[in-house]
């Protein structure tokens, strides 16, 4: 270890739990099961027990405690499980002491571990009945208070006069493992605690592991001489040294006292309190003056109360918060209720009224949809916030919570005055859809306790680099940047809750949107037929009128007049005009009769063929076609490719005034999709009719201008694309030549989703 890389965390690497020690107030013996042989025991038991352990290792239990003891403890072993500590038998012991000897066992890796500790006439014991009237003023007291942190402050009162104990706070963890002392009860003459902060590494992650793990901790000597155990060699097949995680006589890190003597604390009784069997916080019993010991008795009552205190946390968290949750679920009521009736959720997660910024404590808010922002309210700008949805792609959560955005994304500290708290939730991975709120930073003054940057010291005495907590627990005022205040649990359930609505309405809507594109397949269908039936059914009688009107002119021409004559030359007009549009009408439907044959075909030869073609139907023109040699080869339908190169190459042509018309024809790859494209140096066309050309029928010449047309082959030719699964989009201006570029296979859509 180097002085840079240490500090109090240091101790998460230590395996506290693998000591091979006790504290002296107890015996510790491991046994082996059905029999009940001794395999290890700490080398105190002489002490207790009038045994020395070299003799009670290979020993059965009912040589050390009679056969009716044995007994008793197996019928509890048949009952329990043991996977924590648990109380099994008191017995009057035996032993020069004349005491009671309490037993608790637990059972890990196969083992059973007995643990005797004795209650002997030594310590002071408080009669039964004060001990229970204590406990009922306690209980009365703790039900008469309103709110978490009056409750707490008389829980710390009580249990400081039921320990005895100088100092009793409770402590409290933030999410980032760090905590502050929110109650605290002590004596007159001891420096006050509370509003402390403790860094993370004051309790480093093993510790609060073992915390949780066990419902009481004593320490009543700092100072003690760790047991060893007897013999020192492990009973386990592996080698591996006895889990002492469940002992309550478990020695504890050397970190541990030293960063206590440095405290001025000379014993110790943590409880833990849990939340949802997660560790809220701890209650910390400390004594300054002297060691001192808590009895099992004594201990009892407290560790009830402790787990009673945990039982009354969450409650007594909601009902601090109960008009802010009432508001919140009102707030997702509305929010969900109009997003029923409106068409569109964006637009109510928006709205002027109503919107996402409802009942909760957030100043702004964002919607991130296929890469497009909606800002509401004071929030980061539109690119930030891009930004940091490129962060958030990254994390695999679909819930983001923090109140400290910029340590854990740096590139944030540029708007940590409006953004330091996030809240974010993803709704769709497939269009990569957040939604976030953002809280401004909150300057605080930290009162931590002691330097929380240097929460080591390194002793170098006798040149050997020695670990020890710090000395000094000065109050150290540190102004805190890029923190906002924290996000409560019913704020981050309220989003949840969102979240999983959002995540409904998304579906639904993609549900309707599959169902109304089927319907208008089917009615575009319809419209096709008929389309056809009724072109091919017009020209009949269309060639009748033609060939009359021809008749007319050939067999009465003469008693016509020049007006007559010229009516009948304009119905001939009109009638060929109609001829080619009904042609052109057939032409358009007639795609959907084609078979859906596809196969893997060279784009080169295909357009060599055409352009052959093309060439030899327009001989007086002046044409330069360079088509690219090695165009990928391609699974597509060879009538629908050929009649989109033959349309794009005679529009090339046509729509093109230069002496020499050049033409290039080729392909190119983007985000591994060839792209087609066909490129002219005619009259261009300027970008607000881009779409507009698409659509059938529509030109923008008059219909002699440039060799007339029915204005249906950009239609035809896009319908082709279309069949493909692909696209077709243009890339010109007004006398600039045109670029028609098109793709034949679907675009990649990633895969996923929730
Ligand atoms: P048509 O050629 O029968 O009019 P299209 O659907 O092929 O019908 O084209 C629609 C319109 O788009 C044309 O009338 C023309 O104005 C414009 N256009 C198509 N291709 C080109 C091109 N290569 N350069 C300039 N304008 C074009």
């Amino acid at each position: 270890m180097t002085i840079t890389n240490v500090d109090l965390s240091s101790c998460d690497r230590e395996q506290v739990h693998l000591v091979g020690a006790i504290q002296p107030h107890g015996v510790l013996l491991v046994l082996a099961e059905p029999e009940l042989r001794i395999v290890q025991a700490s080398t105190n038991s002489a002490d207790f027990l009038d045994v020395p352990c070299e003799r009670l290792v290979g020993q059965c239990l009912d040589g050390l405690l009679g056969e009716e003891n044995t007994a008793a403890i197996r019928t509890q072993l048949v009952k329990k499980e043991l996977a924590n500590a648990t109380h099994l038998i008191s017995v009057p012991f035996l032993s020069s002491q004349n005491g009671v000897v309490h037993i608790s066992g637990n059972r890990i890796n196969g083992l059973l571990l007995l643990e005797f500790e004795l209650s002997a006439g030594t310590v002071e014991m408080i009669p039964a009945h004060a001990y229970s009237s204590r406990l009922q003023d306690m209980i009365q007291q703790l039900y008469g208070s309103a709110g978490l942190l009056s409750f707490l402050s008389v829980v710390v009162e009580q249990v400081r006069i039921l320990t005895g104990f100088e100092r009793v706070m409770i402590y409290r963890f933030d999410r980032d493992g760090s905590g502050m002392v929110i109650a605290e009860a002590k004596e007159t003459n001891l420096e006050a605690y509370l509003g402390l902060h403790y860094p993370a590494s004051d309790i480093p992650e093993p510790a609060r592991r073992l915390f949780a793990l066990s419902p009481l901790r004593h320490l009543p000597d700092v100072d003690y001489v760790p047991v060893p155990l007897f013999p020192d060699q492990s009973p386990l097949s592996d080698g591996s040294p006895v889990d002492l995680s469940h002992s309550f006589l478990r020695s504890v890190s050397v970190m541990y006292t030293s960063y206590l003597r440095n405290m001025g604390v000379k014993a110790t009784l943590v409880m833990p309190l849990l939340k949802s069997d997660k560790l809220w916080g701890l209650i910390s019993c400390m004594h300054h003056s002297e060691p001192k010991y808590l009895a099992y008795e004594q201990r009892f009552p407290v560790e009830l109360l402790s787990r009673m205190i945990s039982l009354r946390i969450g409650d007594l968290e909601n009902l601090d918060h109960y008009a802010y949750r009432t508001q919140l679920i009102q707030a997702y009521c509305q929010l969900i209720g109009e997003m029923g009736r409106a068409k569109n959720y964006h637009d109510v997660l928006f709205g002027s009224k109503i919107n996402l910024l409802n009942g909760i404590n957030a100043d702004g808010a964002a919607l991130l949809e296929n890469g497009k922002v909606t800002l509401l309210g004071i929030t980061p700008t539109a690119y930030q916030v891009g930004l940091l949805a490129e962060w958030l792609a990254q994390q695999k959560d679909a819930v983001l919570v923090t109140h400290c955005l910029s340590y854990n994304f740096q590139a944030a500290g540029e708007f940590s005055a409006v953004a330091s708290g996030l809240l974010a939730i993803r709704i769709s991975r497939v269009n990569l859809t957040w939604v976030m709120w953002f809280r401004p930073e909150v300057l605080s003054e930290t009162h931590w306790a002691g330097d929380p940057k240097k929460p080591v010291i390194i002793d170098d005495e006798d040149q050997e680099s020695r670990l020890q907590p710090r000395t000094s627990f000065a109050l150290w005022k540190e102004t805190v940047r890029g923190y906002s205040e924290p996000w409560l649990d019913c704020e981050i359930e309220h989003v949840r809750k969102m979240r999983q609505s959002l995540h409904d309405i998304l579906i639904e809507q993609t549900c309707q949107l599959i169902r109304l594109n089927t319907e208008l397949e089917l009615s575009n269908q319809a419209l096709n037929n008929f389309v056809y039936a009724a072109s091919h059914d017009l020209k009949e009688p269309l060639r009748g009128i033609h060939n009359y009107a021809e008749l007319l002119r050939l067999e009465e021409g003469e008693h016509l007049s020049g007006q007559g004559h010229q009516r009948i030359e304009t119905i001939l007009c009109l009638t060929e005009r109609m001829h080619h549009f009904l042609e052109a009408l057939l032409e358009y439907s007639h795609l959907d009769y084609i078979e859906q044959d596809f196969q893997i075909y060279s784009i080169t030869l295909l357009v060599e063929e055409i352009v052959d073609m093309l060439k030899k139907t327009n001989p007086n023109e002046s044409i330069t076609v360079d088509i690219q040699p090695a165009m990928p080869d391609i699974l597509c339908n060879s009538t629908f490719v050929k009649v989109i190169f033959q349309n794009l190459i005679m529009n090339a042509i046509k729509y093109n005034a230069e002496a020499v018309k050049t033409i290039k024809i080729g392909c190119y790859t983007t985000n591994g999709m060839p792209v087609f494209f066909v490129q002219d140096n005619g009259i261009g066309i300027s970008s607000e009719f881009h779409e507009y050309i698409f659509q059938p029928f529509k030109r923008l010449h008059g219909h002699k201008e440039y060799g007339g047309g029915s204005g249906v082959g950009l239609a035809l030719t896009q319908k082709a694309i279309t069949q493909h699964g692909g696209r077709i989009w243009i890339e010109s201006g007004e006398g600039k030549g045109s670029t028609f570029c098109f793709t034949l296979t679907p675009e990649h859509v990633e895969e996923g989703g929730e």
